[in-house]
């Protein structure tokens, strides 16, 4: 950034607030003479003790900068020109044409610019100066045509000199369009906060990100903004007109009962066309960068170490986003980069030892095997699961607990309602993790005791209540979403599923969809062996109601016996473990492969 500026001194500006103590900082700091002034002595005192300028008057400066509220603007513009005849007078004012028209036809009018420099933030006042405010952010100036050519060329020249880019529009063209990029989103940003306002605190404590991205601006001073959208009134009542129709149709269409889908998809799809409008940092459109997502422990000195780390594997941080969610101890951090170093990216940091969130570019992945019992879906899985570090889920052994409990309650199975309303209070604890996974009910382990022969004879009781089922789909599919989000056990990269439904209820969408089939006498040995610790006739005898039977009764429920469209049949009887583990890897889809 250059430090000798064209702007000739001394500079006289006229409030000490934000933007008008940050042009000063940024014109001391390449040497210009600037005074300062402002109605509150305090004010004007703290500027001058931040390095701002001094308050000795000035007597003939060459520029006056009028940085007040829209409100009070014009008066003092007015007075500026008859304090000082032979000075450029300009303001900062956020809205135009008013002060305009209060300023046209005034002695030395000719000598006025209204501009508006595009840059603020959501504190006010001298305390949250920076001679760096305006760096590469577009700074507005409405010339009239009476304008001085040398005053807009002074005008100009400041605007370059604090680091801005000068965009000439009309004053009611300016207006119009702050309206709808500033004035309208603060409203909106107001309107969306303030509904939060009596909100149950349990409520807010679920908020996300999103919710902290919609309301960042709803922290604005009051007052300040007051003058600002009364300042644009006709202007910024035109764009809230459009919303308001578009409200009204909104909420008739909700009110009504499962109508009017397309008017719902229209506010969304329209809402991505003009997000990909807004220009990026560069101010062309928007890059498509790809996101490498990082959870970093809250601990002092991890961003620092972090971006040292990017730095060293050489590539560059084109956008940045925290998220950091009260009970949480880490923070998730958004790198954006040029999408073909995401996943060299990714991959490198990983083996640095940080906690790499798949990026959002590779969604996360979903395996889903089912099948009838002695199949071998649950080795399978379970391996598929830890050579891929993704979560593993048996929804068997959730019947199971559920079964156990139930039972420990001294409910009869047959007691349809009675098992329903025990398993809603089911304190089920799942540990994903495919190399010990775990269960609890009630604090009990009950790992081993829901293999048990007794309760495999009795699980499909309960399995075949269809409001115990609608429970359990519910409950997998809430561990499926917490799975494929940030933190849990395989930190968003995805989960293995078995079960009986799962392809075709349970995950019907998932990317990779297998029917794991064996031959009943395949089958029968491997759970005489599994169960009795031999294969030999007797032990497949007494197997033979656990498995034929069971899977009989399973069948009244879901259908695991023929592939759905989309499934894989992969009939493991005459395969290794390990082929069958290398023949699901394989149907990976090529985008979800290299995390
Ligand atoms: O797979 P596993 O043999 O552990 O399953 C135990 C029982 O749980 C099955 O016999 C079936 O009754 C039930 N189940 C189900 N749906 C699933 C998984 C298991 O009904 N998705």
């Amino acid at each position: 950034m250059k430090d000798s500026v064209l702007t000739p001194s001394p500079v006289l500006i006229i409030g000490a607030g934000l933007l008008g103590t940050s042009i000063a900082l940024r014109l001391r700091r390449a040497g210009v003479e600037v005074h300062l002034e402002d109605a509150s002595p305090v004010a004007a005192s703290l500027a001058r003790d931040l390095g701002a300028g001094t308050l000795e008057p000035v007597d003939e400066p060459s520029i006056v900068v009028v940085a007040i509220p829209p409100d009070v603007t014009a008066p003092v513009v007015r007075a500026a020109l008859d304090r000082f005849p032979n000075a450029v007078v300009t303001d900062v004012a956020s809205v135009k044409e008013r002060v305009a028209r209060d300023v046209a036809g005034h002695p030395g009018a000719d000598r006025w610019v209204g501009s508006h420099p595009m840059a603020g933030k959501e504190r006010s006042g001298a305390i949250a100066a920076d001679a760096d405010l305006f760096v590469g952010r577009p700074w507005v100036i409405t010339p009239s045509e009476d304008t001085q050519t040398d005053a807009l060329h002074a005008i100009r020249t400041l605007a370059v000199d604090v680091g801005a880019t000068p965009v000439m529009l009309d004053a009611a063209e300016h207006d119009h369009a702050v309206a709808l990029v500033s004035h309208m989103p603060q409203l909106m940003s107001s309107l969306v906060a303030a509904a939060l306002k009596d909100a149950p605190a349990e409520a807010l404590d679920l908020a996300g990100q999103g919710l902290r991205d919609v309301t960042r601006i709803a922290e604005s001073d009051p007052l300040l903004w007051t003058a600002i959208i009364n300042g644009n009134r006709k202007q910024i009542a035109g764009v809230l007109r459009s919303i308001s129709a578009r409200l009204g149709t909104l909420v008739s269409v909700l009110d009504r009962d499962d109508t009017g889908l397309d008017r719902i998809s229209a506010v969304i799809a329209d809402g991505n066309k003009g997000v990909a409008r807004i220009p990026g940092k560069h101010g062309g459109a928007r890059a498509n960068y790809a996101e490498v997502i990082v959870l970093i422990p809250d601990e002092p000195g991890m961003l620092g170490r972090l971006f040292a780390e990017v730095g060293e594997i050489g590539v560059n941080i084109e956008d940045l986003e925290m998220e950091h969610s009260a009970k949480q101890q880490v923070g998730r951090v958004i790198l954006s980069v040029i999408p073909q170093q995401a996943v060299p990216l990714e991959r490198e940091l990983a083996q640095r030892g940080w906690r790499v969130v798949t990026s959002e570019s590779v969604p996360p992945l979903v395996i889903a095997i089912d099948g009838p019992s002695g199949s071998g879906k649950s080795t399978v899985a379970k391996e598929v699961a830890r050579r891929l570090g993704l979560a593993y889920l048996d929804t068997g052994a959730m019947y199971r607990a559920a079964t156990w409990w139930v039972r420990e309650k001294g409910i009869d199975l047959a007691d349809h309602d009675a098992v329903h309303a025990a398993t809603l209070e089911l304190p089920l604890s799942i540990d994903l993790d495919p190399e010990h996974p775990r269960f609890q009910v009630d604090e009990v382990e009950v790992s081993e005791e829901i293999r048990a022969p007794e309760l495999s004879k009795v699980v499909s009781q309960v399995a075949v209540n269809l409001d115990v089922r609608a429970e359990m789909v519910r409950l997998q599919q809430a561990i499926i979403a917490a799975e494929t989000g940030p933190g849990g056990f395989s930190d968003g990269r995805g989960i293995v599923v078995e079960g009986r439904d799962i392809t075709t209820v349970v995950a019907p969408d998932a990317p990779v969809r297998v029917l794991l089939t064996a031959s009943e006498e395949a089958r029968l040995a491997r759970r005489a062996l599994e169960t009795r610790g031999s294969a030999d006739a007797s032990a497949v005898a007494a197997t033979r109601d656990e498995v034929v039977r069971r899977d009989r009764d399973d069948s009244t429920v879901s259908n695991f016996t023929t592939a759905q469209d989309g499934v894989t049949t992969i009939d493991s009887s005459d395969m290794t473990i390990d082929n069958v583990v290398d023949a699901v890897i394989s149907l990976i889809p090529e985008n979800y492969r290299d995390r």
